[in-house]
């Protein structure tokens, strides 16, 4: 097999991989919307239980922190689908340098490679 099929065939398998995670991440990001307790109108002109309200609240910010997790790797997902139109998926955006296939199989969002990721990590 040629390099060039062996290619197109990660890139295949990466879009789906891709297309996979992000359909999981936009369900769980519509369940998250449906548990949020504050989401519902009927709660919001009742104040008369104040333990509730604080408990409310706490599981709404963890929905909250959670949404903001989902979103930004929905944002991450369709950025990679883009580059992967683009012909730029798998080149580092740092350094330019091609991202070994080892690791767009493990991590199929990444747009870095490994030595950029580290310097990021360092500073
Ligand atoms: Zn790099």
């Amino acid at each position: 097999m040629s390099p060039i099929k062996d290619q197109k065939k990660l890139v295949r398998a990466i879009i789906a991989a891709l297309t996979k995670d992000k359909k999981k991440a936009v369900k769980a990001l519509n369940d998250l919307t449906k548990e949020d307790p504050l989401q519902d109108p009927a709660h919001v002109s009742d104040n008369a239980a104040s333990d509730t309200d604080a408990f409310e609240q706490s599981s709404h910010e963890r929905i909250e922190s959670l949404q903001r997790e989902l979103t930004e790797r929905i944002a991450t997902i369709d950025h990679a689908i883009s580059r992967i139109g683009e012909g730029t998926y798998g080149i580092c955006e740092e350094c330019g340098v091609q991202i070994p296939s080892d690791r767009l199989t493990i991590m199929p969002t990444a747009t870095v490679c490994v030595s950029c990721e580290q310097k990021k990590e360092q500073g």
